[in-house]
């Protein structure tokens, strides 16, 4: 179930605002949201049957964050799921720039999305010393830029009638 903000934007995209369907029926009962659109699926009690909401949008708004949560899913993202290091997408792990042995941090600016082969490669060493240097600079993400690679990867495990609403601004924001 997909939670859009009063403005039909998703709450949040990485991860996505999503509720549990029972979160959403409670929601609609306090009067806290609108239904957007339903699921096929009914819920039935004796005293009431209700189809299931898949899309509610906020009825009040609430300001979004524009500093992503430093996650594993969203080092990922901002390196568009490509090790740094050769570019190629599969078997992805995280590399410690400057290695946690030599004091690196576990930071927006220090790891990077790099594929096993690589990361073995490099093990302990610094750039200057294994010679392998990130092909971008890493940083700290805006939801913004976030967003943007996202759009690389259609969510397509999602719900039908969520997808409206996952793209709907992407003219307003080429
Ligand atoms: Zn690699």
């Amino acid at each position: 179930m997909l939670v859009l903000n009063a403005d039909f934007r998703p709450l949040s995209y990485y991860p996505l605002s999503l509720w549990s369907w029972q979160d959403a029926i409670k929601a609609v009962f306090l009067d806290r949201v609108n239904i957007v659109a339903h699921y096929e699926k009914a819920v039935r009690s004796p005293s009431f049957e209700m189809q299931i909401p898949s899309v509610v949008s906020l009825k009040s708004f609430v300001k979004p964050t524009t500093h992503p949560a430093f996650t594993r899913f969203n080092v990922f993202l901002r390196d568009r799921f490509n090790c740094q290091y050769c570019g190629s997408p599969d078997d992805l792990t995280f590399d410690h720039i400057i290695p946690r042995s030599k004091g690196g941090q576990t930071t927006w600016e220090n790891v990077v999305a790099a594929c096993s082969p690589c990361n073995l490669k490099k093990g302990n060493l610094t750039p200057q010393q294994a010679k392998m240097f990130p092909k971008q600079t890493p940083y700290a993400p805006t939801v913004h830029q976030l967003h943007r690679n996202g759009r690389l990867f259609p969510p397509n495990y999602l719900h039908d009638s969520w997808l409206d609403y996952l793209y709907w601004d992407t003219e307003l924001d080429p």
